[in-house]
């Protein structure tokens, strides 16, 4: 009998006394204990009357027993439904509901709260505490640690994910054990990682980078992880030497810079340091460069796709770009409008095919139909431009592309000449309603601290180098970006923010 993610993942390591995660406090887990503890879960998951392609809905602080979930997950053939630790007790039930989750774990100290939430969805609530105390885990500790591993077939759902809602509300992506398992495969030979890494992993795991990306491929490698419950800079600083390798996304990187002992002494032993799941600015590659004389390799993906593009382990990683298509992917730009595929150079919407895409948004058949195609391709919401070479650039999402008098207007175009100004920390532009252009470009900036913005220098400088219909009409200064947990700028809420700027 045979269950593709399971064996592949967890399977081939019952009984091994490797260290497999290991904890800021220094405490080690095998590989062998984890693999039990997930077989007690299953069987917990089974006492709590979840089957096979029952949906299990977690909300829970990063912790091995939430990674064992997900493990006993796979073995039960019940499907995986990790959320958002920030989500509120109305975001919650909508998934519960969404899902037909028919258990749901959350923290002790929110249950009496999402139990409120719940109670029309009639879901089952059971608890699980940070440091994997609680009902569920008491379930778990009387039964037995083995577990008869459910016979599933490559196309059998493992999980559904939702997306990051960055732009609008979350989508469940059903993720197949083909889906997950190709990409880990493609990313453990990408990546070269092996047995002897141990992975400084500080990302959250309810979300696809830190989920499939970062554990994924360090089970499927044989290596062990630095578990950290997030991203505390001291506790990284201090972990780094024992680490082999890092996933972040770039506001990791960019407070890693902020601190001077971050640099060329304490990295040297470092074998590779990845980003994602947002842009990286090609400043921050440079700095970072600099400073450690190692080069960030910059990775592009997402929720419904897993991985599409990688810089190259060997070879030269392009900063302000993230790579060329991994191996088994097909990716094309076409032409938004017509879907027509455009030649290398232009820029288009970016569509990817390949067993890493999903099986379509979860109860949203219109949604999946808009998106994947026939043939299928999925049209990925993002825009880009391949070069010559194959190495993919992004230019923003098709939705923040910005209109304005009949002109197309890429932020990102803009938010380099922003970015490149003396003062500027960072930059987002955005389209906002305009009675006479339709839309109008506003510049929304962040000044480095301990400066003050002239905005009409920048304003002068932006009128040297970009088109009038480029350059933005308005200039707000922030102190901050409004950024979600993956560091990703929620334009939505700049375009809402401003948008009577010019009504
Ligand atoms: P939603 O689909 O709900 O609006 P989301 O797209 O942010 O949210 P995710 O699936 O978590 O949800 O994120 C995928 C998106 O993240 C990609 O479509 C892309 O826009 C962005 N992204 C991922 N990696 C990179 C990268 N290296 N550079 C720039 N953007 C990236
Ligand atoms: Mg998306």
């Amino acid at each position: 009998m045979a269950n593709p993610l399971y064996d592949a993942l967890f399977g081939i390591h019952a009984g091994k006394d490797t260290p497999f995660l290991i904890s800021p406090e220094g405490e080690t887990l095998t590989h062998g204990a984890f693999v039990s503890m997930a077989a007690q879960f299953a069987h917990a998951l089974r006492a709590g009357g979840l089957d096979v392609g029952d949906r299990l809905a977690v909300q829970l602080e990063k912790s091995p027993q939430m990674l064992a979930i997900y493990a006993a997950c796979t073995q039960a053939g019940v499907i995986f439904l990790p959320l958002n630790t920030a989500y509120t007790g109305a975001e919650v039930s909508y998934f519960v509901e969404n899902s037909g989750a028919k258990l749901f774990l959350c923290d002790p100290a929110r249950e009496t709260e999402l139990a409120g939430a719940l109670a029309h969805t009639g879901a089952r609530i059971e608890t699980l505490d940070a440091q994997g105390a609680g009902r569920f885990a008491a379930m778990a500790d009387a039964q037995p640690d083995r577990f008869d591993t459910v016979s599933r077939a490559p196309d059998d759902l493992a999980a559904f994910l939702y997306t990051s809602g960055t732009t609008g509300r979350s989508k469940g992506a059903m993720m197949t054990h083909e889906n997950l398992l190709s990409n880990a495969r493609t990313l453990v030979t990408e990546w070269r990682f092996s047995a002897e890494d141990v992975l400084m992993h500080a990302l959250p795991i309810f979300h696809t980078h830190g989920l499939f990306v970062a554990s994924n491929v360090m089970l499927l490698a044989g290596g062990s992880m630095l578990f950290l419950p997030k991203f505390d800079l001291e506790t990284v600083l201090k972990l780094m030497p024992q680490a082999t390798a890092m996933m972040g996304v770039p506001t990791f990187y960019t407070r890693l810079l902020d601190d001077a002992r971050f640099d060329r002494a304490s990295t040297k032993h470092m074998r590779l340091f990845i980003s994602g799941s947002a842009p990286l600015l090609a400043e921050i590659h440079k700095q970072f460069e600099a400073r450690t004389g190692l080069r960030i390799l910059e990775r592009y993906g997402m929720t419904e796709t897993n991985m599409i593009t990688t810089n190259p382990y060997e070879g030269e990683r392009r900063a302000g770009t993230v790579g060329p298509v991994l191996r088994g992917v097909e990716l094309k730009i076409t032409d938004p409008e017509t879907g027509a595929e455009m030649p290398d150079g232009e820029i288009g919407s970016i569509e990817v095919r390949g067993p890493n895409v999903f099986k379509g948004y979860w109860k949203m058949p219109e949604k999946t139909a808009e998106e994947l195609r026939a043939d299928g391709f999925f049209i990925t919401g993002d825009l880009g431009v391949r070069s010559a070479d194959g190495y993919v650039t992004l230019v923003g999402r098709g939705k923040d592309l910005i209109i304005t008098g009949g002109f197309n207007v890429y932020p990102k175009e803009i938010e380099s000449v922003l970015d490149d100004q003396t003062g500027v920390l960072e930059s987002a532009v955005i389209g906002v309603p305009h009675p006479d252009f339709g839309e109008a470009v506003v510049a929304v900036l962040v000044p480095e601290a301990g400066t003050s913005l002239d905005t009409s220098r920048i304003a002068t400088a932006a009128a040297e180098v970009l088109a009038k219909f480029k350059q933005p009409k308005s200039y707000v200064v922030m102190d901050a970006l409004p950024r979600n947990t993956m560091g990703k700028v929620q334009k939505n809420l700049l375009r809402e923010a401003h948008a009577d700027l010019f009504a």
